[in-house]
């Protein structure tokens, strides 16, 4: 089918012409001529990058008529984001129309500005349920006359609160209108909302309910929790040419993630709640025009930031809810292009993906996390393919030759590569000079999910030694300290840590068992900023070697002595923690 034999006006079929539009998606087959030929409410299990702005926005744009004063469509969308999303699509769609507005009404926002708006007119309102609930009870707001409601994410405005906001809105809506209810899942608050405001509504589901993009591949890669950091950057810098969103558990991940990885060099910002609204904004369109690479974001934050071309989304942490990994990876593979949902795994997270997978029906395809070899010849033939499309016809670096000839005389062609390429890649190469292999091997004859035939899951191959230090929280230790500490003393940067349980006085920490008596030796005794460490091996009370329980009670073996302890030097192999690499040169988007 064609937009042309949908039904749609002439002044409408010439504005999505112009967007780029040239047939309906799916959903817009059914919608555009269900509104256009009926009345019956319609209930659609859609997703974002299914079209559905446009299902809804051009039968109702289509629809309206300029004859009347009275808004005639309300929309009700989660956020302020998506609200101001679906105006910008609306103010599109209805380019070619004389006189045609659609207002945004929103909470965080100056009301006054809103409500000068309203009472100028418009023929759509799109709005927040809580700032719309707001301007109806004063009277700011008059739905009266609308034809049109429709709730968009509502499953997502109920999750965020809205419920009672909604009822109240739905209960003063006329009785005379058709409604249209978008959610991409349908939980039983939705079901409640169809029964109670909705009429003999006509049910449809666009593609499969929870199939997620088709053109979009799902890889896992699996590494000890503690390289996650190192897991991201091999990939940022394995796909220099990633437009991706890295999706984190809490606003708190979210902020430590970015601020480590932009102070690493990485094109990146954070996107979360804790940031105020003008900062989200920035950030927001900042990623939308591609000056940012890399977005580091929470689910809540990253809805209504509607971006076409993500070549990846990158889940650092991989969510509880199946569902939401099927929305986070729905966000790459738009729109006909292809894309990668990658998810960053530890051994104890294989059943959860395992769920993902069968709930998606999509296979996860297990990556290796690239070495360093494989990482610089990425990034050297990236160099190599920018050198050769640099835009050199300006000329401006023209009089400059002769000069730069004359100081590169004697030295051969392939010299002079080797120069220029040196001078951009040593640092890279010496980066990446015996990176550790992050990836957790599998033992022999279990699958890539680390099962084997009974479905058990296999161990890692490191054995690991628990260890006790007399410095904890009061000492200012922290994770990323203990590590630095580690490799301070050890004067290695490549001793394979485990679990670290940092207490008030003291702290508990595996490491590989091959570098065990290196390190005590290392560091008993050593008196740091004025406090003695002690520091020896845990073994459990049973005689179990401690890595092989989990948690129990431990007595010491070895040195004993005071709680001295001291704040350890910051200062972690490049790799390992948190405060790696800041040295590593800029790296910039081109
Ligand atoms: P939505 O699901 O409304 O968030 O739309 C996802 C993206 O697809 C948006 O960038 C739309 O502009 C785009 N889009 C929607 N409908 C079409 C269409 N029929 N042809 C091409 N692109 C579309």
């Amino acid at each position: 089918m064609t937009f042309e034999e949908t039904g749609l006006k002439p002044e409408i079929l010439k504005a999505i012409a112009e967007m780029g539009f040239e047939n309906p998606t799916p959903i817009q087959e059914v919608t555009i001529q269900h509104l256009i030929n009926s009345t019956q409410d319609l209930v659609a299990l859609a997703q974002t990058g299914t079209g559905k702005t446009a299902a809804f926005g051009l039968p109702v744009i289509n629809n309206i008529s300029m004859q009347i004063k009275e808004v005639q469509s309300l929309i009700l969308c989660p956020t302020r984001e998506l609200c101001l999303q679906i105006t910008r699509d609306l103010d599109k769609f209805s380019a070619y129309i004389p006189g045609f507005k659609t207002i945004p009404v929103y909470g965080g926002a100056d009301i006054t500005k809103q409500i000068r708006e309203l009472k100028s007119g418009g023929q759509i309102v799109v709005g927040t349920p809580g700032r719309v609930h707001d301007l109806i009870r004063r009277k700011l707001l008059n739905i009266s006359a609308i034809r049109w409601m429709i709730l968009d994410e509502a499953d997502e405005m109920l999750t965020m609160g809205f419920k009672e906001e909604l009822d109240a809105i739905l209960a003063t809506t006329p009785a005379e209108k058709q409604t249209l209810l978008f959610s991409a899942t349908m939980p039983l608050g939705i079901s409640e909302i169809k029964s109670k405001y909705l009429n003999n509504a006509l049910e449809m589901s666009v593609g499969k309910r929870n199939a997620g993009a088709e053109n979009v591949e799902h890889h896992y890669y699996m590494v000890h929790a503690k390289d996650k950091y190192a897991t991201l950057k091999r990939i940022a810098d394995n796909y220099p040419d990633c437009y991706a969103i890295v999706f984190c558990r809490t606003r708190m991940e979210t902020r430590d993630v970015a601020e480590q990885f932009m102070a690493d060099g990485y094109n990146a910002d954070a996107l979360h709640g804790d940031l105020s609204q003008a900062q989200r904004d920035q950030v927001m369109a900042r990623f939308r025009s591609k000056q940012l690479q890399m977005l580091i974001a929470t689910d809540v934050a990253a809805r209504g930031l509607d971006v076409t071309e993500l070549s990846h989304v990158i889940n650092y942490s991989m969510p509880d809810d199946p569902e939401v990994y099927i929305h986070r990876s729905g966000r790459t593979g738009r729109a006909g292009k292809s894309g990668i949902s990658v998810t960053i795994i530890n051994m104890k997270e294989t059943g959860r993906l395992k769920q993902i997978e069968k709930l998606s029906r999509k296979k996860f395809e297990r990556k290796m996390v690239p070495g360093g070899e494989e990482i610089v010849e990425k990034q050297l033939f990236h160099l190599i393919e920018r050198v050769k499309n640099v835009d050199i016809s300006s000329g401006q670096v023209e009089k400059y030759i002769p000069q730069i000839l004359e100081q590169f005389e004697g030295m051969s062609h392939s010299d002079i590569v080797k120069h220029f390429v040196s001078l951009e890649f040593n640092e890279l190469l010496d980066y990446y000079k015996n990176a550790r292999d992050l990836n957790i091997r599998v033992e022999a004859g279990r699958d890539s999910m680390g099962r084997n035939d009974r479905g058990d899951r296999g161990s890692e191959r490191m054995s690991f030694t628990k260890l006790f230090i007399n410095a904890g929280k009061k000492q200012n230790l922290n994770a990323s300290g203990l590590i630095g500490l580690i490799n301070e003393y050890s004067n290695r940067r490549n001793i394979e840590i485990g679990k670290i349980d940092i207490q008030r006085k003291f702290s508990f920490f595996e490491v590989d068992s091959a570098f065990e008596k290196d390190l005590v030796n290392a560091l008993n005794n050593q008196v740091i900023e004025g406090h003695v460490i002690n520091i020896g091996k845990v073994q459990s009370i049973e005689g179990q070697p401690a890595s092989s329980r989990e948690g129990g009670s431990f007595r010491r073996e070895g040195s004993g002595g005071g709680y001295g302890g001291g704040r350890p030097r910051e200062g972690r192999s490049r790799e390992g923690g948190f405060n790696d690499r800041s040295d590593r040169p800029r790296r910039r988007r081109n």
